[in-house]
């Protein structure tokens, strides 16, 4: 049947709006709307037929709501209202009584069942260019700053705000600062013990006052008006352990922001303000989603400074020629003793990139240590007991243990953490 014959059955099958008769041959003739079409050929058939014309009032397909795509762009405009966004996506819950006069409409008419297109398709189309014309944002069908869901069963816009991220290097210049807040043991978090403030944290639930997120993370969601804000670190050291130099990643992702665009140079002002030297931030930027999954997942090498103590008197000869056999190496380590109780004992290998060093005195040495991710370094020093093979130890033939110890760079083995696809500036 042509165009025309098929316009004439779905007309007979009682009163069709127009978007809901062009839908039919969505398909046909690019750049018309629905709308259009069905109103071309309803003026067609009347000129065909020397009919008179009959715009129609009702509609047994989609029930009047191809009349309110105005309506639609309004409500989930205003149900965003001082939220900043420059991307939405729009979806469409449509009842399944609805759903199925589409296909009774394309069985009656003699059609494919998915003949054109679907009401949904076209209420997310036509609601979401009304939006954009309101609110000057553009769709997204990827992950959008915001998704709105029409819900034509209760009437309602559903407005899923997506977070927004700022990706970062940190430095922790104190030592003794978690890198999250870490609940106190004695108490759950809780910070009561028996309904009386807990003595393990005073009250505060916290093991430790502060923490790298503490000191940076509520300014963040400040600055983005957000509900939350959540710290992802590109792994962690230890609590007694400093981050300096070049710092570590970081990504701090700020749940239902009202401000994404904020000026990252001001705000590592504001962070580093408000951390007062226990903290610095620097390189902020505006991140993608896909950051936190990287800043979680990307294989790092780690470059440690450590103080060193030695059990008996080395010789510098010695300590060069030590330092010479570990530059390099591949190590087998043992899971060391201090984590056997909650990891698997297995024996894994891992490459030293680089070691330098200087013997302070005879008893006391200070390293650099770069390392593929997952070395342990404490042993590496003190061997743990032969458990990791070559060690500083070993090769000495003199007990060596570490004292202090500091990460100083976090780099991706492959590739930087900081790469344009992940950043938004
Ligand atoms: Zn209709
Ligand atoms: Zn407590």
């Amino acid at each position: 049947m042509s165009v025309l014959e098929d316009a004439r059955a779905a007309l007979a099958t009682g009163p069709l709006c127009d978007s809901c008769l062009g839908r039919l041959f969505a398909d046909r003739s690019f750049g018309l709307a629905n709308a259009e079409r069905g109103h071309a050929l309803r003026v067609t058939l009347a000129l065909a037929d020397d009919d008179p014309f009959e715009e129609s009032e009702d509609c047994w397909v989609c029930e009047g709501e191809c009349d309110r795509f105005d309506w639609w762009a309004e409500q989930a405009a205003s149900a965003v209202r001082g939220y900043e966004f420059d991307t939405y996506q729009v979806g469409t819950k449509v009842p399944p009584l609805l759903e199925e006069n589409d296909a009774l409409l394309r069985e009656d008419v003699g059609l494919d069942a998915d003949a054109g297109e679907a009401l949904k398709t076209e209420l997310n189309r036509e609601v979401g260019k009304r939006i954009g014309d309101l609110t000057g944002a553009e769709v997204d069908f990827g992950r959008p700053a915001v998704q709105f869901t029409l819900d034509l069963s209760t009437d309602e816009v559903e407005v899923h705000v997506n977070s927004a991220f700022v990706y970062g290097r940190y430095r922790k210049l104190e030592r003794d600062i978690p890198q999250t807040k870490w609940p106190c043991n004695d108490c759950n978090g809780t910070g009561l013990w028996q309904g009386e403030p807990c003595d393990g944290c005073d009250g505060t639930g916290y093991r430790y006052d502060e923490s790298v997120e503490q000191l940076s993370a509520p300014v963040v969601l400040e600055a983005m008006d957000g509900e939350e804000a959540v710290f992802h670190g590109a792994g962690r050291e230890d609590v007694d352990a400093l981050m300096l130099e070049s710092g570590r990643p970081f990504v701090i992702e700020v749940m239902e922001p009202r401000t994404r665009d904020v000026d990252t140079e001001q705000l590592e002002a504001e962070v580093n303000a408000f951390a007062d030297g226990k903290v610095e931030v620097e390189g902020l930027e505006l991140a993608t989603h896909e950051m936190v999954e990287r800043v979680k997942e990307l294989d790092a090498s780690k470059t440690y400074r450590m103080d060193v103590e030695f059990e008996e008197a080395v010789e510098a000869d010695d300590f060069e020629a030590a330092l010479a056999e570990l530059d390099g190496a591949t190590v087998k380590q043992e899971t060391p003793q201090r984590v056997a109780h909650r990891r698997a004992d297995l024996t894994r290998t891992r490459s030293v990139y680089g070691v330098t060093g200087d013997l302070i005195d005879d008893r006391h040495a200070e390293l650099r240590i770069h390392g593929e991710g997952g070395l342990y370094v404490k042993e590496l020093v003190s061997s743990d007991e032969g458990r990791t093979e070559p060690s500083l130890a070993g090769l000495l033939g003199v007990g060596a243990e570490v004292t202090a110890l500091d990460v100083v760079d976090v780099q991706g083995e492959d590739e930087p953490f900081a790469k344009d696809e992940y950043l938004k500036e």
